[in-house]
C-alpha cells in the first residue's frame, strides 16, 4: 500500500534529508572507487560502499519501497525520488547492494513466503547481506533458458552442480538468485526452478574475472555437489522461468530512473563533455571550436532531451497501460549507446591523452573518461543485451514476426 504524504510533509522531509545528507556524505577516501556497482574489486572499496548504504538506510533514507513490516519505511515513491535526487546532487556514493534493492528484493517481495520476506529483506536494505545474480552460464547468456546447472532434490534439500559465469559482486555475497534446473526431462523452459542460494555452502568455488578495464568486480561461480536446504525455493518447483522474467524485466527497468534523476544525471553528463572540450586544446585552438566536435557535443544534447523525455512519458499511467515494459526496455537501449557514444567522443577529445590512464597523475580528469569508455560496453550487454531487447520490442510491442 502506498504512502501517500501531503506537499508540507514532503517539504519538511527534503529539508531534514538534504541537510543529513550534506553532513554525512563520505568524505573522499583517498583510494581508487570503482565507478558503478559492476567494478567492486576490493575489500575496502566494498566496505566504504557497504558503511555508506547501512548508514543510509540506519537514517530512515532508504527502503521507500519496501513495506514496514519487511523493515521498510513503508512505500512512498515520492519520497524515494526526493532521497535518488538529493543523493545525485551531492554525488554520493552507489548502493553496493544494488541487485538486491532493484531486482532480487522485489522478486522476493512479489513470489516470498512471509519467512522468506521477513529473513531476507531487512538485510538486503542494510547491507548485512549482499546478493549476487547467478542466471549467465558459459553456454546459455542471451538463451538463458537452455542453462545446464542443476539443482538435485535430496531428502532435505537439493545438490547444485554447475558453472556460473559473469557474476558481479559474486566474491562478496552472501546469497544468490539461482536458476537452475530441477527436472532436465521436462521442456527447457519449464524445468527450471529459481533458489535464493546461500553462497557459505559447501562445493562453491568462487574465481574473479579480469576485465579489460584491467579491474575485477566479476566472477565465475562453480558448484560441486553444493547443498542448500529445501527452504530456498521462491515459489515452486518448475516455476524458476517465470520468476527469471520478473526478475529481468526489474533488472531492464532498473536503468530508467525517475525521469528527473535521469535529466540530472545526462545533463551532469554533457557539462563534463563540454568543460572538457573547452580544456582540451586541439590543433592550435580548443576542442570545442572545431566544428565536428562541436556537432557532435549538440547531436549528444539533442538525444538527451529525447532520452529525458522518454523517461517522463514512462511515468504516465495513461501511456504505458498496455505494454508497462516498452519505455523502459527502449529507454534502457538508449541511453546505454548514449554513454557508448558520450565516452567515445570523450575520448576522441583528448586523443593520445586518452591512453592515460587512472594511477597516472597527468591523465585529464583522474583518467575517468578512458575508464568509462571502456565500462560502457557492459552496460550495452548486462541485463540483456541491445540486440536481444530489440528482438524483444520487435516482437512484443511492435507485433513483428519472431526471430525464431
Ligand atoms: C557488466 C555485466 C554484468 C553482468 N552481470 C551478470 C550477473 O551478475 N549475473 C548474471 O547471471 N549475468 C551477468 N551478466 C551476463 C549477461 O547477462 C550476459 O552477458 C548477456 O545476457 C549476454 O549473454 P552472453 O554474454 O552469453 O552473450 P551471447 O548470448 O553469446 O551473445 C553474443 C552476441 O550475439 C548476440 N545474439 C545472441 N542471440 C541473439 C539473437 N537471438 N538475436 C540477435 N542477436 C543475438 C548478442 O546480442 C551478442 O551480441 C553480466 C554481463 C555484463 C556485461
Amino acid at each position: 500500500m502506498s504512502e501517500q504524504p501531503d506537499d508540507a510533509e514532503l517539504a519538511e522531509f527534503r529539508k531534514r534529508a538534504a541537510a543529513w545528507i550534506a553532513a554525512n556524505r563520505p568524505a573522499d577516501p583517498g583510494f581508487k572507487l570503482p565507478q558503478t556497482f559492476l567494478e567492486v574489486e576490493s575489500k575496502r572499496q566494498f566496505e566504504f560502499l557497504r558503511q555508506w548504504q547501512a548508514r543510509l538506510y540506519a537514517a530512515g533514507l532508504l527502503g521507500f519501497d519496501v513495506p514496514r513490516e519487511y523493515g521498510g519505511q513503508g512505500v512512498s515513491p515520492a519520497k524515494k525520488q526526493i532521497v535518488s535526487e538529493l543523493c545525485s546532487e551531492h554525488q554520493t556514493p552507489f548502493m553496493v547492494n544494488l541487485i538486491a534493492l532493484q531486482w532480487a528484493g522485489p522478486t522476493i517481495l512479489a513470489y516470498g513466503t512471509e519467512e522468506q520476506k521477513k529473513r531476507d529483506i531487512p538485510r538486503i536494505l542494510s547491507a548485512d547481506d549482499i546478493w549476487c545474480q547467478g542466471f549467465s552460464e558459459p553456454e546459455a547468456g542471451s538463451d538463458l533458458a537452455s542453462l545446464a546447472t542443476r539443482a538435485q532434490r535430496t531428502q532435505d534439500g537439493y545438490l547444485v552442480t554447475g558453472h556460473k559465469v559473469w557474476t558481479t559482486l559474486a566474491h562478496f555475497a552472501q546469497h544468490m538468485i539461482l536458476l537452475a534446473r530441477t527436472d532436465p526431462d521436462a521442456h527447457k523452459y519449464q524445468g527450471l526452478s529459481y533458489f535464493l542460494f546461500p553462497m557459505g555452502s559447501q562445493g562453491v568455488t568462487i574465481q574473479p574475472l579480469t576485465k579489460m578495464t584491467g579491474e575485477g568486480g566479476f566472477n565465475q561461480v562453480i558448484f560441486d555437489d553444493a547443498p542448500m536446504p529445501a527452504d530456498c525455493i521462491l515459489g515452486s518447483e518448475g516455476q524458476g522461468w517465470q520468476i527469471a522474467m520478473s526478475t529481468l524485466m526489474l533488472e531492464r527497468g532498473a536503468a530508467e530512473q525517475s525521469a528527473r534523476h535521469r535529466t540530472a544525471s545526462l545533463f551532469a553528463q554533457l557539462n563534463r563533455i563540454v568543460e572538457l572540450a573547452r580544456a582540451t586544446p586541439r590543433v592550435g585552438r580548443r576542442a570545442i571550436d572545431d566544428p565536428v566536435i562541436a556537432d557532435r557535443i549538440a547531436q549528444l544534447t539533442i538525444e538527451a532531451h529525447a532520452i529525458a523525455y522518454g523517461a517522463v512519458r514512462g511515468e504516465v499511467p495513461s501511456l504505458n497501460q498496455e505494454r508497462p515494459m516498452a519505455l523502459p526496455l527502449m529507454n534502457k537501449i538508449v541511453s546505454s549507446e548514449w554513454n557508448q557514444r558520450l565516452t567515445d567522443l570523450a575520448c576522441d577529445i583528448l586523443g593520445p591523452a586518452a591512453a592515460l590512464w587512472v594511477d597516472d597523475p597527468n591523465a585529464p580528469d583522474g583518467g575517468m573518461w578512458p575508464r568509462a569508455f571502456m565500462n560502457s560496453f557492459g552496460m550495452t550487454i548486462g541485463g540483456g543485451t541491445s540486440q536481444i531487447l530489440r528482438n524483444i520490442i520487435g516482437e512484443r510491442v511492435l507485433g513483428l514476426p519472431k526471430s525464431k
